[in-house]
Protein backbone atom coordinates (compact mmCIF):
# COMPACT_ATOMS: atom_id res chain seq x y z
CA UNK A 1 0.00 0.00 0.00
CA UNK A 2 1.40 3.11 -0.92
CA UNK A 3 0.62 6.33 0.86
CA UNK A 4 1.30 10.08 0.28
CA UNK A 5 3.88 11.16 2.66
CA UNK A 6 2.12 14.85 3.30
CA UNK A 7 -1.56 14.19 3.40
CA UNK A 8 -1.05 9.97 3.88
CA UNK A 9 -4.00 9.63 1.57
CA UNK A 10 -3.97 5.71 -0.39
CA UNK A 11 -1.90 6.62 -3.82
CA UNK A 12 -0.99 4.74 -6.52
CA UNK A 13 2.43 3.63 -7.45
CA UNK A 14 2.71 5.78 -10.20
CA UNK A 15 1.85 8.52 -8.31
CA UNK A 16 5.53 9.73 -7.21
CA UNK A 17 6.95 13.13 -9.19
CA UNK A 18 2.93 13.72 -9.89
CA UNK A 19 0.16 15.74 -7.82
CA UNK A 20 -1.73 13.88 -5.52
CA UNK A 21 -4.95 13.51 -6.21
CA UNK A 22 -5.70 14.25 -2.99
CA UNK A 23 -3.99 17.04 -1.45
CA UNK A 24 -3.02 18.33 -4.45
CA UNK A 25 0.81 18.62 -3.46
CA UNK A 26 3.77 17.33 -5.95
CA UNK A 27 4.90 14.51 -4.56
CA UNK A 28 8.46 15.13 -4.36
CA UNK A 29 9.59 13.17 -1.67
CA UNK A 30 9.35 8.83 -1.80
CA UNK A 31 6.07 7.58 -1.15
CA UNK A 32 5.71 5.65 2.01
CA UNK A 33 4.94 2.38 1.80
CA UNK A 34 2.76 0.47 4.42
CA UNK A 35 1.82 -2.99 4.79
CA UNK A 36 -1.46 -2.23 6.80
CA UNK A 37 -4.33 0.15 6.23
CA UNK A 38 -3.86 3.22 8.99
CA UNK A 39 -6.95 3.93 10.25
CA UNK A 40 -5.83 5.95 13.05
CA UNK A 41 -7.39 9.69 12.52
CA UNK A 42 -6.84 12.96 14.18
CA UNK A 43 -8.89 16.30 13.93
CA UNK A 44 -7.08 19.03 11.86
CA UNK A 45 -5.81 22.08 14.01
CA UNK A 46 -7.23 24.82 11.63
CA UNK A 47 -10.75 23.30 10.28
CA UNK A 48 -11.81 20.28 12.76
CA UNK A 49 -12.25 17.92 9.97
CA UNK A 50 -10.34 14.05 10.51
CA UNK A 51 -7.26 13.37 8.74
CA UNK A 52 -5.03 10.82 8.59
CA UNK A 53 -3.26 11.23 11.94
CA UNK A 54 0.13 11.06 10.96
CA UNK A 55 -0.76 13.62 8.06
CA UNK A 56 1.37 16.58 7.81
CA UNK A 57 -0.69 18.56 5.39
CA UNK A 58 -4.42 19.04 5.51
CA UNK A 59 -6.05 18.53 2.60
CA UNK A 60 -9.53 19.76 3.74
CA UNK A 61 -8.07 23.50 4.57
CA UNK A 62 -4.63 23.13 2.71
CA UNK A 63 -2.75 24.08 5.80
CA UNK A 64 0.98 22.49 6.80
CA UNK A 65 0.53 20.68 10.21
CA UNK A 66 3.79 19.79 11.31
CA UNK A 67 5.20 23.12 12.31
CA UNK A 68 2.43 23.30 15.10
CA UNK A 69 2.73 20.21 16.93
CA UNK A 70 5.24 21.19 19.87
CA UNK A 71 3.69 25.09 20.48
CA UNK A 72 0.10 23.23 21.44
CA UNK A 73 1.54 20.65 23.42
CA UNK A 74 3.22 23.38 25.99
CA UNK A 75 0.11 25.44 25.77
CA UNK A 76 0.36 28.15 28.22
CA UNK A 77 3.78 28.33 27.30
CA UNK A 78 4.17 32.19 24.95
CA UNK A 79 8.26 32.25 24.62
CA UNK A 80 8.37 33.90 21.52
ZN1 LIG B 1 -1.63 13.84 -0.55
ZN1 LIG C 1 -7.74 21.40 7.95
Amino acid sequence: MHKCPYCFDDVSPDTEGKECPHCKNIIVDDLLKIDYPDSDKKACTYCGKKINKPAIYCKFCEHWLDELDQSINDFGVMEE
